[in-house]
């Protein structure tokens, strides 16, 4: 062994040493009893399982309803079919002429015979169940993200089932908070062509380019659309909040608005600004993200330009948080040049509040880590949805990166409907795959309600408290085994 191997050895240890003198004796206790159910993967998950996990922050709620969900709905309402590429269109559809053939009401296949058959390939196209990799026709990068439109006529009629579903989720494996990235303000404001130019034209000359958008966030903000855009989306939210009772003594949801980053850019500007001033002007609306593959080629070639939407849009809106999905990328899905500066941009130009995925830091720039550990910066880490999508090995995510920089941590599960997972199994694949002791699991747990963007008085504080009595009575419950 060489001495700096040695080195680093001793100080691991001296490290494990420390943390093991700072525990309380509870926690060292239930830290003994972990380790010794470490190979046991069911005895751990049902650990995980009954661990409170505090929250879910990185959360998209089209990806997090169950497909069997949208199938009982599409059935209820007899949505017709695609007979060969599996395309759902809402009851009010007529196909007409040649295509009239091509398409089936989900009770023509039943009196046919061949609902269990669409039932189950419908299931398969809207998450991963039995995708296997290779056999597939689609790569699980395309697979997943296709799911999402395939899907798209029927979610939006599950928006009120789906709240219900995902909180009753969330109750029943201990977790207490979601922030889901929830739907984005509709509107009829369509920027002129030309300005998708004049953007990405004004990127070499900043200060040309704040002007730009200065000029075009008065022509958007004073379209007689605006306004009321805002207004309805923020009154359906808030309803639909209050209406299913989401809230209650044991679990609270807050909502991000979401913009597409494959749109043209002065589409995306606009649709960010809906986005902020709803978020500003509604408590229940806590940040607003940004969504789509980022390798797609317009958010790559647009990049840059979106991280300075946000650095504009900030300064309007100083209250609205950003959590940002960025570095959600790996060796050969882009150019190595590519994988260096998303998360940077994201910290340094949009200032996010958090980072989604953030899986290129090895390639980004030394002084990324230090800066996000100093501002406590957050890292959502998403296992089995990087597992799948961008194919990281569980053992090789770079959590460790962060961890060892110390920058918070929060385990969240991206879209666990499409992948067909829990936080529970985070929890569980995280333990497998990474050396955590029990107090930084349960360190990760709090996190999850200290860097959520909760923004009224006494919330969060309520549900910290809440978690430190579920932590007490888990505790309890373990050592009396
Ligand atoms: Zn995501």
């Amino acid at each position: 062994m060489k001495p700096h191997a040695i080195f680093l050895l001793f100080c691991c240890v001296l490290f494990a040493l420390a943390l093991n003198g700072q525990e309380p004796d509870a926690e060292r206790r239930v830290n003994v009893y972990l380790e010794s159910i470490r190979e046991d993967v069911p005895a751990l998950r049902r650990f995980f399982h009954r661990m409170p996990k505090g929250g879910d922050l990185h959360h998209h709620f089209h990806g997090s309803v169950y497909a069997e969900t949208f199938l009982r709905e599409a059935l209820r309402h007899d949505f017709w079919v695609h007979r060969a590429d599996l395309t759902l269109q809402a009851p009010g559809f007529r196909p007409s002429g040649k295509t009239r053939r091509d398409w089936a009401r989900l009770s023509d296949l039943r009196r046919e015979g061949r609902l269990d058959a669409y039932s189950a390939r419908l299931l398969q196209q809207w998450s991963n169940l039995y995708y296997v990799p290779g056999r597939a026709e689609l790569s699980p990068h395309d697979h997943f993200f296709n799911a999402f439109p395939s899907f798209d006529a029927v979610a939006d009629s599950c928006l009120g089932i789906g709240l219900v579903e995902i909180k009753n989720r969330a109750l029943s494996e201990n977790v207490t908070y979601i922030e889901t990235m929830f739907t984005m303000p509709q509107h009829p404001i369509v920027p002129e062509t030309r300005r998708h130019e004049v953007l990405r034209a004004g990127i070499a000359d900043t200060a040309a380019l704040f002007q730009t958008l200065s000029a075009l966030f008065t022509e958007i903000t004073a379209h007689p659309a605006f306004r009321s855009s805002v207004t309805a989306h923020n009154a359906f939210v808030r309803k639909l909040h209050e209406t299913l009772e989401i809230d209650d003594d044991r679990f609270t949801m807050r909502y991000q608005n979401y913009v597409l980053r494959v749109k043209p850019p002065a589409q995306v500007f606009t649709d960010l600004t809906i986005g902020f001033a709803s978020a500003q002007e509604e408590p229940l609306i806590v940040g607003v993200n940004i969504v789509a593959p980022e390798d797609h080629p317009i958010a790559m070639q647009d990049y840059r330009l979106h991280m300075y939407f946000y650095h504009f849009l900030r300064q309007r809106f100083p209250s609205v948080k950003c959590a940002l999905h960025a570095g959600e990328l790996a060796p050969g899905l882009v150019a190595p040049e590519e994988l260096t500066w998303h998360i940077d941009a994201a910290v340094r130009i949009a200032r996010a509040d958090r980072i989604g995925h953030g899986v290129d830091i090895p390639y980004e720039p030394d002084a990324l880590l230090p800066h996000m550990a100093q501002r406590g910066i957050p890292v959502e880490i998403n296992l089995s949805s990087n597992a799948f999508i961008l194919g990281i090995p569980l053992q090789e995510h770079p959590l460790s990166l962060y961890r060892r920089a110390g920058v918070p941590l929060v385990i969240s599960t991206d879209d666990a409907g499409v992948l067909r997972g829990s936080l529970t199994e985070e929890y569980v694949l995280l333990y497998r795959n990474h050396a955590f002791r029990y107090s930084e699991l349960k360190q990760l747990a709090f996190n999850a309600i200290r860097y959520s963007f909760i923004a009224e008085p006494g919330i969060r504080e309520r549900i910290l408290e809440n978690l430190k009595t579920d932590f007490i009575l888990f505790e309890q419950a373990v050592l009396g085994d």
